[in-house]
Formats: C-alpha cells, structure tokens, sequence
C-alpha cells in the first residue's frame, strides 16, 4: 500500500498522509497535485510532497480522490524554498503553498466559479462538463460544493479545473477584485488571405473602392507585411483609422468583407508572436565602468548593491545584465514594487526582450498568472519574469541573476497574511539555492543593505551621476511654522511653493505634491467636545472620505455615513481634522481653477487601469498637477515636471517608528528625483516646521552617507537592525481578560529560555482590529546569536501555550524582520 504526504492549502502545522487507491499508485509523484477530501465534505487542491509505504500511526487514512497532473508543478528546488519560508518566517507550509500558488491552480470546495461567455467549445465536452456549464448558466456564480449539488456529482474539482484549463470557466476571485483590463480593438489580415496573389487579387478587387484599398495598403505598410506568415507588428484600429485618414466605416467595410478580422486585445499585455526586438542603448561611460564593476563584485560575492541616483541609468544597466544572463542561458528574475510595475517599465523590457519577457503582476487575470507558472514549467519557458514580490515563488530551472529594484521599498514586505515574507530577502535565499547572483538596485537604500555592503558582506557599486549629467534637483526649505504663526500660509501652501506653481502652470510645465497620508489620516472631530468616531470593530478612528461622505476603517473596512450631529454632545459642528491628499486635492483646485490636477492614492488606484491612466494623462501632459501619497515617488520619469512640493515633511518624522527617519529620506528623495527636465533644473520645495533638523539638511544636500552614519549609530545604541533581529509575537483572542493572562503567561515563559530579549507584552498602535483583541510580545536577537534555536523555542512555547485548556482558541502568529 502507498502513501502519500501533502500540503493543504489551510494554516495548519505539518502534512498530512493519504492512501493512494491502486489505480493511482503508478502515477503519484512528488510536485503533483491531487485532490484530497478534508474535513467535513470539503474538498481541496493539495501537494503531495512525498510517497512511501509507511502508514501512519495515529490516524486512519483517507484516499486521494484523484491526481491534477501528469508532471510536477511544483519543482524541487520551489519545494526546499517553501520550506525555507515556513521556517524562517515561523509560518506553515500550507501558508506558503496559498500565497504562492495562483488560485486557479489550488480549487477546493468554497472556491466561487462563473462561465466565461465568450468561450466557444474547440472540442466536444464531457457530459459532466456539459453539465457543469449548463447548471452555471450565463450569469450565476456557484462555488463548487453547491455546483456539486445541484449537478448531483461527487467531487467536481478535477471537471472544474479541466473547464478553467479550456478556459470555459473562472475564478470568481479576480472579479471581486472588480479587475477590468483595458482592452483595444486590434486588426488583422484574414487567415484567407495567405499568398502575395492573394493580396494582388484583393487590390484588383478593391480598386473600385479607392478607401478601402488606402486602409488595406496602409495596415501592409504599418504591420510590415513582406510575405505571408512573418512577424507583424500588431496595428491598433485606432491608429490604422489616423494613418490611412479614412472612417470607421472603411475599415469595418473590410470586415465585412473578410479582408480584415477584428479583435480585441489587453493593452499593456505581453503581445503573444512578437519577436521584433530593438538593440540595447549603448551604455554610458560611467554606466560601463558600474557594469564592468558588477560583474567583478559578482565573481566573488553573491550579492552586490548598486547605489545609484534616481535617473542615472541603474535600468539600462540592468538590461545589459539581464541580457549577458541570457547569452549564459541562464533566467533572470526582475523584482519591482507592485506600484512601480508600470506600463512604462514593462515597455521598455519588451521592447528589447520581446516575448521572452513574462510578467507576473497581483493585478493580472489569476487565468494569466497560471499560465505563466505553466509555461516556466514547460520547454519553452521565459528568459525574463518581471515581476512583484509574489513571483519568487514562480518555477525556475536556470535562475542566474536575480535584480531587485527598488530594494529599500518597505512593500517588499508582505504584512497580512501569512506568510509575512520579505521579497527581497527571500529572493536573495532563491538566488544562492541556485548559485545565482543577485543585484539590489536603487537610489535610497535601505539602512541594512548599505550597511552590509560597507561591511563588505554585498559588493557595492555606486553611481553619482545622472544620464547626460542632468542636474539633481535644487531643494529650497520653507519653515512653514514661522510662516503660520505670522499667518501668512494659504491652505497647506507657502508663499514660494504657490508662487511656484503659478510660474510652472504659465510655462506649461507641471507640478507633483507630495503628501504622505500616514499616520495623518484626516479625520473627523467635534468642535464642542473633541469627540472622534472609532471604528466598532477595531480600535482606531475612522478616516473621513469626503467624496462618500462617509467614515471607514481602514483596517476592517467598516463603513459609515458621517453623523450630523455629535453622539457624545449633540454639537453640530463637525470639522475635518488633518489633512490627506483629498483635502489638497480641494484646496488647489479652489486656488488654481483652472489647473487639470489628478490625485494618486490608494482610493484613487483600486485598479490597475486607474492607476495607469492617471501615469499615462500625466505623461502626455493631460494633466498640470499631480497630488499624491508615496505612490508619486515610485521611480516614474516624467519629462516636464519642473516644480516638486513636499507639503508636510513632519508628518513623516514624527511617526513612532525607528525607521521614520530613514523612511523620510527615501521618501524625500525619491519624490525631489521626480522634478527636473532635460534643458532645465527641478525646483522642490520642502515645507517642514523642523527646518533645522540635520535630517532635512541631508535631504537637500542629498547626502545619504551623513543619514546613514546617524541612523546606524542610533540603531546601534538602541538595538535595533542590523544589529539585533526583531521578531514580533502577535496574540489575539475574543476577550481581554484571556488575552491578558495569555500574554502574560507567554511573555513569562520565553523570558525563561530567552531572557532580557523579551519585550512586553505591549499594546499594538492599534490594539483591536475586527472584534479581536490584540497583544505584542517582541523578541531582540542579536546578530551573533542563532536565530533558528530562538526560532525552535518560539514553536515549543507556543505549542505549551494552545495545549493549555483556558488558552484554546488563542490566536498565536509571528512577523519576523517586521516592517
Ligand atoms: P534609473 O533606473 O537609475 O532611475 P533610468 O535607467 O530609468 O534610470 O534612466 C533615466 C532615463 O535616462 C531613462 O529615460 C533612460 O531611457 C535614459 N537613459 C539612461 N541611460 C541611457 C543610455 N545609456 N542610453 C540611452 N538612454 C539612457
Ligand atoms: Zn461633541
Ligand atoms: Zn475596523
């Protein structure tokens, strides 16, 4: 008898141990999925991981229902990287397996499908999927234990996932994230016409219709067709109509005729058969001699910093990395920030990678994400992933060269939920499992990459100067204290920064404000009585939307409507407090009327569409002023930004956190990077009421090394990384009082094996969240100490803790290097 161990996709500890029944015995392997039944008549996708013959003692097995794949699709070497992660992130392997694998690939019971309208069946279909489609119907969205149901079939997820293969069927997920992609309406040749005769005689054919045969010699010209079944460029029926100068009707005339086939493709998304490339950019001299000093770091570290200012090239000197890791055969993993994922960078790699570039975004259809984990399983996998943080748990076989960009971007850190990961971190782990090597580039690196790379542990590369030696913008201070004791501020605006404005709108050239929103949310309060309203679920004030008229949590998502009058004095007058970009949003428009202005911030971006679309108006100069949070800072190069507004910089430093400092830097610099144009300096003006702090001096002076030298003495005296580890403990539980007690206890017991490195347990900043109360117990581990042994004692207490019968239903979970 055969057994195998797999994962379910469910945080729970260890594996778990079917029987494999006999007709499948031959065809289990390690990396294949397999449906398996869990629990009360649920069903899930799981992993088998191991087959052996010994069953196990403590339980009786349940069977393998049936197996998804002919072929691993989990490697190997993913598999010891999943292990890694659990481990060191003090998370479960099932944790692992739901964030890395896209949904589509891990069906179970609950998971919500609808039929896709537009599929047309290429071969016959089963009865069961007939079945299934038909139940479905047009509109509903059924998960699979009601679709089982209703069909009267038992266990439907190998037909379902057999119908989203075809693509019958979706994921209903992708639609609650309300993902619409932007699509455009493309056009072809007919498949009919295949041979240069066939296109003579359709000219003949046409020469009575003078514009129909203009818009067919235009699309000849702008596909490049030589010969039929060459690479064409795709043509648009936008630009096909602008070109050839002729109506709407013209083209669709052709149509009609099958001369022309229409069809609508995502924009932005990897153009499939296009195998046109452009050659690299030569680099520049100092571009070369950084390149060249790379590639010697690399020959004896595995990873190397590139420490570059913001517009000196560090991404054409990535694509000459990328594309020597390629002439060695190798895969190269590109890592950026989910928001700096854009379409401008995507362009620019596929304009010289072509289509062997493949780009993993959160944002993307989950039907796309699977097929791209698909496609690196298969022969003709990609050279390039591009990607966001979650594409580190893609397939590799050749991984030579991993880049991080952006490395000091703290959303490289997953937050909620498990597994909390850093992607970069655990990216440079997936490098060295494969001898790979990884480059970390960016213009503000964090406190912990730079101080490895003065401590020789990462080469280090650094490049001072801007492409074609454009100026780094020139930063004036305001102290807007001064200025708002003598009332001479207007809204959030000094004197110079509107001045400023004014001068940059008459020159048609535009402006970025940059407001940091965090821990500035704007609220709402009683005049009379200071009165705030919390949230029900959680503790913390609510964040007043103006738009909406209402108040919502942004941690539970409970919304309400803006009350009229106070609950706690009945006092009418409401005000707003704190100000967000929504409220600059507002008082720029009062103050220039007739500015275009768009505002960037999470409530403005849901979409990837939106988001792009405010980048692209601003980008074509269909908008004069961009307001944003931290988004605007995200590498984006703009060409006619000639004035940067910093509105609050304290705002930023007073946030309680030891990284505020640094985080102010980077966000600082990154924005003040934004402004500058070709022919002309930036201007940014840094409105802060701290103007004498040594901080906003390095800022104007861009001088990173004099932050770091005072935030890595500070980290130092105060035991902070890189020289101690942070693990934070995080309980939760329903009522206070067992929360107390178990904190308490816990708190108690590591202080026996761990001593003076445990602290607390402390009230999080935000102690309730979703009815759960919430305590925090931190763990400082020195750099020299074995962080895998605190790790093992961590586990052991917190298995003495649930085994404790008043400690049941205590929620105990870790975040390890938190953000
Ligand atoms: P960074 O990644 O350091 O911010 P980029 O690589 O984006 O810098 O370069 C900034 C701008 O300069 C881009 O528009 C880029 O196309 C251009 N550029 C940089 N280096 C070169 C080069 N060697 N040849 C042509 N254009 C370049
Ligand atoms: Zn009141
Ligand atoms: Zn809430």
């Amino acid at each position: 008898m055969k057994f195998a161990d797999v994962i379910v996709p469910l945080p729970i500890v260890g594996q778990y141990t079917y029987a494999v029944p006999e007709e499948l015995e031959g065809k289990v392997c390690p990396g294949i999925r397999a449906i398996v039944p869990f629990g009360k008549k649920k069903y899930y996708t799981a992993i088998v991981t191991r087959v052996h013959e010994d069953a196990p003692a403590e339980y009786e097995t349940k069977e393998l229902v049936e197996i998804l794949d002919g072929k691993p699709v989990l490697l190997k070497r993913q598999y010891d990287f999943w292990q890694w992660i659990a481990d060191y992130y003090l998370c479960t392997l099932g944790d692992v397996y739901k964030a890395a694998l896209p949904s589509g690939m891990k069906l179970e019971s609950e998971t919500l499908v609808v039929s896709n309208p537009d599929y047309e069946a290429e071969a016959p279909l089963t009865e069961k999927e007939q079945l299934v489609l038909d139940t479905l119907g047009r509109d509903t969205e059924l998960c699979i234990t009601q679709l089982e149901k209703a069909t009267g079939i038992r266990n439907l997820l190998p037909v379902i996932n057999r119908l989203l293969e075809r693509g019958a069927l979706s994921i209903k997920e992708e639609l609650k994230r309300s993902y619409k992609p932007r699509t455009e309406a493309f056009i072809r040749l007919a498949e009919t016409v295949k041979s240069e005769d066939d296109l003579h005689r359709l000219f003949d054919a046409l020469s009575r219709a003078p514009k129909q045969l203009a818009a067919l010699m235009k699309y000849i010209e702008l596909s490049g067709w030589v010969r039929p079944g060459c690479f064409l460029k795709e043509v648009p029926r936008k630009t096909l109509l602008q070109e050839a100068n002729v109506a709407s009707t013209i083209v669709s005339g052709l149509v009609e005729k099958h001369i022309f086939e229409l069809y609508h493709q995502e924009v932005g998304r990897l153009a499939r058969g296009t195998a046109d490339t452009v050659p690299l950019n030569p680099l520049s001299e100092a571009q070369q001699k950084a390149y060249d000093a790379i590639m010697q770091a690399f020959a004896s570290k595995q990873t190397c910093l590139l420490h570059g200012v913001t517009s000196s090239g560090k991404t054409e000197i990535y694509i000459h990395l990328i594309e020597q890791a390629i002439r060695a055969g190798k895969q190269v993993l590109y890592l950026l920030p989910e928001i700096a994922l854009t379409t401008q960078i995507t362009e620019r790699l596929r304009r010289v990678f072509g289509n062997r570039l493949g780009i993993y975004h959160s944002k993307f259809p989950d039907a796309e994400r699977v097929e791209i984990w698909q496609k690196q399983l298969s022969e003709h996998d990609y050279d390039v992933i591009l990607g966001v943080r979650s594409s580190v748990f893609l397939p590799f076989r050749r991984l030579g060269l991993v880049i991080v960009d952006e490395e000091h971007e703290n959303t490289y850190k997953q937050q909620e939920p498990a597994p909390r990961y850093h992607a970069r971190n655990a990216a440079m782990v997936l490098a060295s499992m494969f001898g790979a090597k990884t480059l970390l580039g960016t213009a503000t690196p964090s406190i912990e990459t730079y101080y490895n790379a003065v401590q020789g542990k990462y080469g280090f590369v650094q490049l001072t100067e801007r492409h074609r030696r454009i100026q780094l913008p020139e930063i004036e201070v305001v102290d807007i204290k001064e200025l708002t004791r003598k009332k001479r501020m207007t809204a959030q605006f000094s004197p110079l920064l509107l001045q400023k404005i004014r001068e940059a709108l008459e020159q048609k050239e535009q402006v970025i404000l940059f407001q940091n929103r965090r821990g500035f949310a704007p609220m709402i309060e009683c005049r009379t009585c200071g009165w705030v309203p919390k949230c029900r679920n959680c503790d913390v004030s609510l964040t007043y939307h103006k738009g909406l008229n209402q108040l919502a949590c942004h941690y539970c998502g409970y919304t309400e409507q803006v009350p009229k009058s106070c609950p706690a004095c009945g006092g009418t007058e409401l005000m707003s407090r704190g100000f967000g970009t929504e409220k600059v949003e507002d008082s720029i428009k009062e103050l220039f009327p007739e500015a275009r202005i768009a505002r960037m911030d999470l409530d403005t971006t849901r979409t990837r569409t939106a988001y792009e679309k405010i980048i692209s108006d601003f980008e074509e100069g269909k908008t004069d002023i961009l307001i944003g949070t931290q988004m605007v800072s995200k590498g984006l190069d703009f060409d006619r930004v000639s004035v940067v507004g910093i509105l609050n910089a304290d705002s930023m430093l007073n946030y309680p956190d030891f990284r505020s400092y640094e985080r102010a830097f980077q966000l600082m610099a990154q924005v003040a990077g934004r402004a500058g144009r070709k022919s002309k300096r930036g201007l940014v003006v840094l409105q802060t009421k701290q103007p004498d702090l040594p901080l906003i001096h390095e800022v104007v002076t861009n001088d990173y090394q004099r932050m770091f030298g005072e935030q890595i003495e500070e980290r130092n005296m105060f035991r902070y990384p890189p020289f101690f580890r942070l693990i934070y403990v995080y309980l939760k539980h329903r009522k206070q009082e067992v929360l107390d007690q178990a904190a308490d206890r816990m708190a108690s017991v590591l202080r026996q094996g761990l001593g003076e490195r445990v602290l607390g347990p402390d009230l999080p900043p935000v102690s309730r969240i979703q009815t759960l109360f919430i305590k925090k117990i931190i763990v400082k581990v020195e750099q020299q100490a074995s962080l895998s042994k605190v790790r093992t004692y961590l586990r052991q207490v917190q298995r003495m803790m649930i085994e404790d019968e008043r400690f049941r239903s205590l929620l105990v979970y870790y975040d390890v290097d938190p953000m």
